[in-house]
């Protein structure tokens, strides 16, 4: 586990806020368990007029929380260099070539080269072409590609960037960001399923009825307004890490646990996703947009009045829908999905409801439900899981009563768990692919989403609002009550929703 890795960072977007928040804090961390000591350098890059020096301090001040002494955060920042850098200026590679063949003899590094684009999607067929013209994909060791979501803005346009990736690196170098596949329990799920003989035989349409995945942000757009009124939840949550969940929950169990093995299976449950018509969008999808309200007794602002975001926007801040899977395993078993911000809680939860039983021998009415067996995976903040199953009460009279067996990652554990872009650098350093998304996968996953967008494109009036603070708007819990379902997870009740 802990073998060192000799290999050459270079950060394209070496001064922006996914580098200083996440990649710096990471390698720190790879650095204090010894998978990157002393054949390492990193090259950060952006245009910024740097020095090394000045680099070096922010490196420092990245990590100044996890440090465990002043010389040895100094030791870790005297192996990153800075290059000011345009990346649609040519001369400048040629530079960084130079550096990079300087670097690399000093810390004896063989060749291996990880290239991190930490920037705008726009600039990635750009920077793949010039390492390739300006030499910098090396002969000898790995080279391998980082790259950031989100990949293409549709189908088309990702598949665009893919040829001009491709061109450069093959899939095998290519390793595409999806954060949440670094996340310990979206990890936990192949886990839970291929561990665990009694869930896995129980895994299917016989004895499955719906299953549930929200991903619920607190907070509203922020200081993004500007990128997210071009998305919006459809394109950012949903493309990318819901059907990346509902790919490892819908998969069929792989030969092994190699990445090919997982990929190949993700990519098949993937392709079985219906890709739906017009009528089909409208009867199974809903989006709507944040209105005023309040969370937490603070007045929250409306979506339309946030910052860079256009008054008269029609980007939905909120999507629900039910996702269908044509396979033996799960022909009539609806996914639903949900994902929105300014709802009442942030978390992320996975809930699969099971039938209920045939007949219910404690009621005087056969007919009456008693509440399903629900197996939650908590995904976060809270790391766990529970299974809600009924039990006798205590007492002369035969009642059931529920109650939930949970088990949580202690504090303790979840400090001390890797961070998800800890987890993933290491898996790159490895050649590991497993926890990154395939291009087989990217496409599957546009072309479900642009069957919707065009719908939602075509049609200019006006959405459905939902009051900040809610869990949503009232279409998303009739898309389940439609069916007979309501959304389990309920941080607030239905008519507290009603009322906001
Ligand atoms: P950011 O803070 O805006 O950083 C962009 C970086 O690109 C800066 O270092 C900027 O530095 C550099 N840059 C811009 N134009 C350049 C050019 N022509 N030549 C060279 N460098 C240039 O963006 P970010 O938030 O770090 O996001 C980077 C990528 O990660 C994006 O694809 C984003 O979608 C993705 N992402 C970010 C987060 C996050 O938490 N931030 C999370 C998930 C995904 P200079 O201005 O000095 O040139």
């Amino acid at each position: 586990m802990t073998t060192e890795q000799n290999v050459l960072f270079t950060i394209f977007g070496g001064t922006g806020d996914l580098a200083k928040r996440k990649l710096y804090p990471s390698l720190y961390r790879l650095y204090k368990k010894g998978i990157i000591k002393e054949q390492f350098a990193v090259i950060g890059t952006a245009r910024r007029e740097w020095t090394d020096d000045h680099y070096r301090e922010i490196i420092i001040e990245t990590i100044k929380d996890l440090i465990v002494s002043e010389e040895d955060a100094i030791e870790f920042a005297s192996h990153f260099y800075y290059q000011s850098h345009n990346v649609n200026d040519s001369e400048h590679y040629v530079s960084l070539k130079v550096l990079a063949e300087k670097l690399e003899a000093r810390y004896h590094i063989k060749g291996n080269r990880l290239h991190y684009l930490a920037m705008s999607p726009d600039f990635f067929g750009t920077i793949t072409q010039q390492l390739n013209e300006q030499g910098l994909v090396s002969d000898t060791g790995f080279n391998r590609l980082i790259i950031e979501k989100p990949f293409g803005h549709d189908y088309e346009t990702a598949n665009i960037l893919n040829e001009q990736i491709r061109e450069v690196f093959d899939e095998n170098q290519i390793f595409r960001i999806d954060h949440y596949l670094g996340k310990e329990m979206v990890q936990n799920i192949s886990t839970v399923r291929f561990a665990n003989n009694m869930i896995e035989s129980m895994w299917n349409n016989r004895y499955i009825d719906n299953i549930q995945i929200t991903l619920s942000e607190a907070l509203g757009v922020e200081e993004r307004g500007g990128y997210y009124d071009k998305s919006g939840a459809l394109r950012d949550m949903v493309q990318n890490h819901i059907l990346q969940v509902v790919s490892l929950l819908a998969m069929e169990p792989p030969a092994k646990l190699s990445d090919i093995d997982i990929r190949n299976e993700k990519i098949k449950a993937l392709r079985a996703v219906r890709v739906f018509t017009p009528e089909e969008v409208k009867e199974n999808f809903v989006r709507a947009q944040y209105d005023v309200g309040s969370n937490d007794d603070i007045l929250l602002n409306k979506y339309q009045n946030e910052l860079n975001v256009a008054e008269d926007s029609l980007t939905e801040t909120f999507v629900a829908g039910k996702i269908l899977i044509d396979t033996f395993r799960w022909k009539g078993v609806p996914f639903y999905i949900r994902t929105g911000k300014r709802l009442s809680e942030k978390g992320t939860q996975i809930n699969i409801v099971f039938k209920n039983v045939p007949l219910n021998l404690f009621s005087e009415d056969a007919e009456e439900k008693l509440p399903s067996n629900v197996l939650t995976i908590f995904i976060q903040p809270t790391e766990g899981i529970s299974l809600q199953i009924n039990t006798k009460k205590t007492g002369i009279d035969l009642e059931t009563e529920t109650f939930d067996l949970m088990h949580q990652h202690s504090a303790e554990t979840l400090a001390n768990s890797p961070e998800a872009y800890e987890k993933l650098i290491f898996d790159c350093l490895n050649g590991d692919a497993t926890n990154f998304t395939h291009w087989d996968e990217v496409a599957s996953s546009w072309r479900f989403v642009d069957a919707i967008r065009k719908v939602w494109d075509q049609d200019k009036t006006n959405l459905p609002s939902y009051p900040s603070g809610s869990m949503g708007p009232a279409e998303s819990d009739a898309l389940l009550a439609k069916d007979g379902f309501y959304w389990y997870w309920n941080p607030i009740s239905p008519d507290e929703n009603e009322k906001k």
